[in-house]
């Protein structure tokens, strides 16, 4: 029986070189790697000899039998991806180990926030024998968006911080929590006591919309709604009025999938998770019936993965419904997430709450006098205008990163300006011994393992620097 990859794949690329027959694709290597929702195994030639299986950070790989009814879906899923044959080596590339030059002193880096991507650049660099990682955190409590933008629900996604767990207890690897670049410390007291330094902040606020109304009480951003049910310090003084029957959420990304579901799912079935108390008491006395997802465009251009659209039609005690009319009509036959759209039904069954996807409605105002009542759409195809009703609207439009003090920064895409992880002045120069990993450095897309590649890539330009006698390691060794 083969293996399938399920919902909870964090693409770390783990699993790939545990296999012994490669048989799990896209590679690292391979540029379909960075768009890929997930990992798939080819059931044609998984061997079933569960190496994988261990390799997996999120216990996302099962074998055939022991997938639960919602996850059946996942062994079609996996199959259909290897049913374009492709060339591939027996075993999957592996990346080259770096090479560095020895210059007589340990290469010492701080690495500013400590998430995915600061923890996977982190591990990279430790395997250069003798380098040190200090580890900066503004928080007292590490794993970034592992801890605080993970939905509770998602129990096997969060497994990824006993990964990043193992990363700090590297005896050559220095925590410092509670130590906010820019007020405690400077850029130039890193770069004293560091060789050199990787910014790994990721993006920590929202794209805001401007629209009439978005000011009201009742208007929301779902980062804010994110870091309530997590218990992020910055948002946990937060409330929301869950005493309304309709929610919109504006905007059908993954975000968005998150708090529709954890507005909608039995609070009793999040008891064991690690969701903040008040949220959770909050949960449990809401009145939330329906939550809308909003798209502007067609759901041909849905922002949600396919993994994450199966896990929320699965969902137990949920409705989720679409109108048929909107859906459109000569997509490709094989467009799998249109297909399991396409079999949703347009109304809800007697019980349970609901999640209602809509399309083609891009957002004008916010109605209401003194707090949101309800949302006034413009269809994007004839450009008519729909209202639904809504006491409580979460945007959840994208993220964005701000501004690093000391670093330039681009306005435009909340990132901060660089050339493949090497931070770049206004006049294009590389700033000595300063780099970005992960979301402040490309913006917020892909998944928790994109960032393991991310990072490594920026780790590379920090060594070849390091090589060519450009950081302070080299100047050390002459004085
Ligand atoms: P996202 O996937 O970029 O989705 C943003 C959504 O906002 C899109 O539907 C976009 O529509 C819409 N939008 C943007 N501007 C708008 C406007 N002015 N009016 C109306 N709609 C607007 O962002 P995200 O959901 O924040 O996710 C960020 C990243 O984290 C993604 O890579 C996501 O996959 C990842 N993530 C993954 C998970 C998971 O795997 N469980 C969970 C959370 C986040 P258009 O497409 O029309 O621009």
């Amino acid at each position: 029986m083969p293996h399938a990859v399920t919902q909870s794949c964090v693409g770390d690329g783990s699993c790939v070189y545990a296999c012994p027959v490669n048989c799990i694709q896209p590679t690292p290597d391979d540029p379909a790697f960075d768009l890929a929702e997930m990992l798939f195994i080819d059931p044609a030639t998984c061997v079933d000899c569960g190496a994988c299986v261990s390799a997996c950070p999120v216990d996302a790989i099962k074998p055939h039998h022991e997938l639960e009814a919602g996850e059946k879906a996942f062994l079609q899923l996996n199959a259909a991806y290897h049913q374009v044959p492709r060339n591939r080596p027996t075993l999957a590339p592996v990346r080259p180990r770096l090479r560095v030059r020895d210059f007589g002193i340990p290469l010492d880096v701080a690495i500013v926030g400590s998430g995915p991507a600061a923890m996977y650049a982190a591990e990279e660099l430790l395997t250069i024998p003798g380098a040190r990682v200090t580890v900066y955190e503004r928080l007292e409590r590490p794993n970034g968006l592992v801890r605080s933008g993970v939905a509770p629900d998602h129990r096997r996604t969060r497994r990824v911080s006993g990964q990043l767990e193992r990363i700090r207890r590297h005896p050559r690897l220095a925590m410092r929590l509670g130590v906010e670049i820019g007020a405690d410390l400077t850029h130039d007291d890193l770069l004293v006591q560091h060789h050199a330094v990787i910014y790994a902040v990721g993006a920590s606020t929202d794209r805001r919309l401007e629209i009439p109304g978005a000011e009201l009480p009742g208007v929301a951003s779902a980062t804010s709604f994110v870091g309530w049910y997590n218990g992020h310090p910055d948002h946990a003084g937060h409330a929301f009025d869950l005493s309304q029957r309709r929610v919109a959420v504006i905007g059908n990304g993954n975000v968005a999938l998150d708090v529709a579901r954890m507005l909608t799912v039995d609070p009793e079935t999040l008891v064991d998770s690690e969701i903040a108390p008040p949220a959770l008491a909050a949960l449990r006395s809401s009145a939330v019936e329906e939550v809308s997802i909003i798209g502007r465009r067609g759901a041909e251009f849905s922002s949600f993965t396919l993994p994450e659209l199966i896990g929320l039609t699965t969902t137990s005690n949920l409705n989720v419904v679409v109108d048929p009319a909107e859906l459109p009509m000569d997509a490709a036959a094989d467009d799998a997430k249109l297909a399991l759209l396409r079999s949703l039904p347009s109304e809800p069954g007697p019980t349970g709450r609901t999640i209602r996807l809509r399309y083609g409605l891009a957002p004008q105002r916010i109605l209401g006098a003194d707090r949101a009542e309800g949302l006034e759409l413009a269809a994007t195809d004839d450009g008519g205008s729909t209202t639904i009703e809504a006491g409580l609207v979460l945007t959840a439009i994208g993220y964005r990163g701000l501004p690093v003090p000391a670093l330039p920064y681009d306005a435009s895409r909340g990132t901060v300006p660089n050339d493949a992880g090497r931070v770049t002045g206004d006049d294009g120069a590389p700033m000595p011994g300063t780099y970005v990993a992960g979301w402040i450095k490309r913006g917020p897309t892909g998944f928790i393992g994109t960032n393991k590649r991310c990072a490594q890539d920026t780790v590379a330009e920090l060594v070849e620097d390091h090589n060519a006698g450009r950081l302070s390691t080299a100047r050390a060794a002459v004085t």
